[in-house]
């Protein structure tokens, strides 16, 4: 994307900073010391993020890469400058440590936050095998393997050097309690990814800590190695203490400050234990652990919370941690173990310790996704229910818009300053008729693409049959003549992690009247399909290899009609050409487990409607048809239950429900295009204000609490004038 710059860059030299760690690209070396220092202020006037996943890969938002190209710089004859810039332009473009919903929202988030100058760092890990590369086969389903990639070619990243040493990377040192129950020091290294403002006048610094180092025990390696690696449940904690054991030693060894902590999921909450422990041992001195009571644990405890700040997403059970208490407190100092026993109770299993029950009662502020998740929340956590509230997801609009659609926006006088200020799409009329016509274009364009790009996939599938075993995954390649997918006709799309509430199958539960509809009035209509399934997560696989299995007959059956086709490898770069490229985004969950959802999001604010149940942010989206159309089961969550047994998911009721809809959409779209673009604009208009990460991230800096510039805070309030979350109560 192009925008005009705050700041006036020069050369491409002053595009270079240099500190104690290394020497970085991207951000003039004021801005990079003034953003430095701010992390490290006595009063801890800062936040750090905590997040197992982080997803932002340069290849969907680059502003740097952005500005080389305007700029045409394309080499210099500083050495090390002129390294840097071969790198941002030819180098990889993926960062391959995100499996999802949970990282993509942290990575808007931080984007978010950089844009609004808040100073933030954020602390993950980094996974060398990333999280899996996902290859389909016709007969076999989805096939997994480790994702190689190179932090040491990809941009963005720096790995940090020793001060001491400046040959030697940085290490810091994390006390762990290993499998013989024996405290043992690890080291890990520490790489940067420079989260830098789309003005290039700010960064998020994001540390992922690297613990696959030669060094390191077999145990730590193994559970470096990929992303939410759980073959076995030691390994699976021993990766949630990687994430939360690193955060003080990372920030004591950096100089970093922050007072406040915000666990984005509950993966990272052993940082509050080694909190606690920390004031416990200020006020007892070191031998706390023998004269502490519970009493004093709980004090601790009171002190420690002060600087928390949770937010719980899901209300599924398998993304809530629990481990056995036996296993745990054979990996654990004593003094956890008495913390958790206080405070980390599993109300359903008294054998286990639940670590969703340990961060909630250790912060000053708790908030779910969305309104509905908020009310589904406080069902689950009774004891916590008055603290608990709402700060509805977002998506960062500069990410997700895409090319062809920003360049309409910037076009048009109404929405001037729109990349600052998402705000904007407010104040649009309802009827902008030149909007709604460069709209319409841009829209076709981003369609084409994705077809083009959907076609020549079919092809190379089949190409790929005669000299891999890999059986292509779409029937349209395997049929005498590729059958390629037309532009223009009605596209649908779904990309969501595959988990069974999601329920990605639904609108197939009855082919034959699916097929009919298509049939009864000729219209074509395009099924594009992407996303994977956690490789143990045997349910999810199944679905997934009954999409596949459901191309020949939807085709069949509806005379040519249906061409469902799956893109394998989902990523940003394939979401991102979805979300802009179909017709309507579909959102099938069983309510009410989707806890808000954010693909949806990226769809509304290019305009796409979404056809979607009743959950999650769509609660707060849809606008009595307005924005688009809703579907499935919408009773009291008092009634809902929250299972995901196959006999609830309700498929029967849900998917009639779909079709009994389907065809008023198919003829809106086919016969009154006029009124289709209105819910286009109504999307802009409506969905852009609010579902953004720039709003988001202004209702989290409330929570934060911190002292900011004048003019970052007269930004930060005004965002927050956009939408209260937590309004309806
Ligand atoms: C946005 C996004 C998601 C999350 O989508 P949901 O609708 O929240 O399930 C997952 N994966 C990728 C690659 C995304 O871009």
């Amino acid at each position: 994307m192009t925008a005009e710059k705050a700041i006036t860059i020069d050369t491409e030299k002053e595009l270079v900073s240099h500190n104690e760690f290394g020497t970085f690209f991207g951000i003039p070396q004021a801005i990079f010391d003034k953003v430095w220092s701010g992390l490290r202020t006595a009063d801890g006037n800062s936040v750090a993020y905590i997040s197992m996943e982080i997803g932002a890969d340069p290849d969907v938002f680059h502003p740097l890469l952005d500005f080389l190209h305007e700029q045409n710089i394309t080499d210099s004859d500083d050495p090390v400058v002129n390294a840097f810039i071969q790198k941002y332009l030819h180098g990889p473009r993926k960062i391959p440590n995100y499996s999802g919903g949970l990282g993509v929202l942290a990575g808007d988030t931080l984007k978010s936050l950089a844009d609004m100058h808040i100073p933030v760092l954020a602390i993950s890990l980094l996974y060398r095998e990333g999280y899996f590369s996902q290859f389909v086969d016709s007969k076999v389903g989805q096939i997994d393997q480790a994702t190689h990639w190179m932090p040491e070619e990809t941009p963005t990243l720096f790995q940090l050097h020793d001060p001491q040493n400046p040959d030697a990377p940085l290490e810091i040192t994390v006390p762990f309690f290993n499998t013989q129950d024996e405290p043992e020091q690890i080291k890990a290294q520490v790489w940067m990814k420079m989260e830098i403002s789309e003005e290039l006048d700010y960064f998020v610094p994001e540390f992922l800590i690297d613990y696959k180092i030669p060094s390191s025990p077999p145990w730590i390696r193994e559970a470096a190695e990929q992303l939410y690696n759980a073959k076995t449940m030691v390994m699976k904690a021993n990766q949630r203490r990687m994430l939360g054991s690193c955060a003080l030693p990372l920030m004591r060894t950096l100089g970093f400050t922050a007072h406040t902590i915000h666990l984005n999921e509950q993966h990272g909450v052993a940082v509050s234990l080694h909190l606690i422990q920390r004031e416990l041992k200020k006020q007892l001195g070191d031998t706390f652990y023998n004269t502490m009571s519970e009493q004093d644990i709980l004090q601790a405890v009171d002190t420690v919370s002060q600087r928390i700040v949770y937010t719980i997403h899901t209300p599924v059970k398998a993304g809530h941690d629990r481990f056995p208490r036996a296993m745990y407190s054979g990996i654990n100092h004593k003094v956890c173990q008495r913390i958790l026993d206080l405070l980390a109770e599993d109300e359903e299993y008294p054998g286990e310790y639940n670590f969703t029950a340990l961060a909630m009662r250790v912060n000053r502020a708790v908030n779910s996704v969305s309104r509905l998740h908020r009310d589904v929340t406080r069902r689950q956590f009774p004891k916590f229910a008055d603290k608990i509230t709402a700060v509805t997801n977002g998506v960062h609009h500069l990410t997700w818009i895409s090319e062809n659609r920003a360049r309409v926006f910037d076009n048009h006088p109404e929405l001037t300053g729109w990349r600052d200020n998402p705000g904007i799409f407010a104040e649009l009329a309802a009827d902008v008729p030149e909007l709604s016509r460069d709209l319409r274009a841009a829209w076709e364009k981003d369609n084409i693409a994705l077809i083009d790009y959907i076609n020549t996939m079919l092809t190379t599938h089949r190409n790929q049959m005669l000299e891999t075993w890999i059986d292509p995954p779409n029937y349209l390649s395997r049929l005498p003549e590729t059958l390629k997918l037309e532009p223009g006709a009605f596209t649908i799309g779904f990309a969501r992690r595959f988990s069974t509430y999601k329920r990605a199958d639904l609108i197939f539960d009855d082919i034959s009247t699916l097929a009919e509809i298509l049939t009864k009035k000729n219209q074509p209509v395009n099924f594009v399909f992407a996303g994977k399934a956690h490789p143990a997560d045997e349910p999810g696989k199944s679905v997934l290899k009954l999409i596949l299995d459901n191309q020949e007959e939807l085709y069949r059956k509806s005379n040519g009609l249906a061409k469902l086709v799956f893109i394998p490898g989902y990523d940003m770069l394939i979401a991102k050409m979805m979300v802009s490229g179909v017709h309507a985004w579909l959102n099938s969950p069983k309510r009410p487990l989707e806890a808000s959802g954010t693909s949806g999001m990226k769809a509304a604010i290019n305009g796409a409607p979404n056809i979607s149940v009743m959950d999650g942010w769509w609660v707060e989206g849809y606008h009595d048809g307005l924005t688009g159309w809703k579907f499935g089961y919408e009773g009291p969550i008092e009634d809902a239950n929250l299972s995901e047994d196959p006999d609830s998911l309700l498929y029967g009721e849900d998917s009639l429900s779909f079709y009994q809809l389907l065809p008023e959409i198919l003829n809106l779209f086919y016969n009154h295009p006029d009124k289709y673009m209105q819910i286009a604009v109504n999307n802009l208009r409506f969905n852009v204000p609010i579902f953004n990460t720039h709003r988001m991230a202004a209702e989290y800096v409330k929570k934060y609490d911190l002292k900011l510039e004048s003019k970052t805070a007269a930004s930060v309030e005004a965002f927050q004038q956009l939408y209260q979350s937590d309004s309806d109560q």
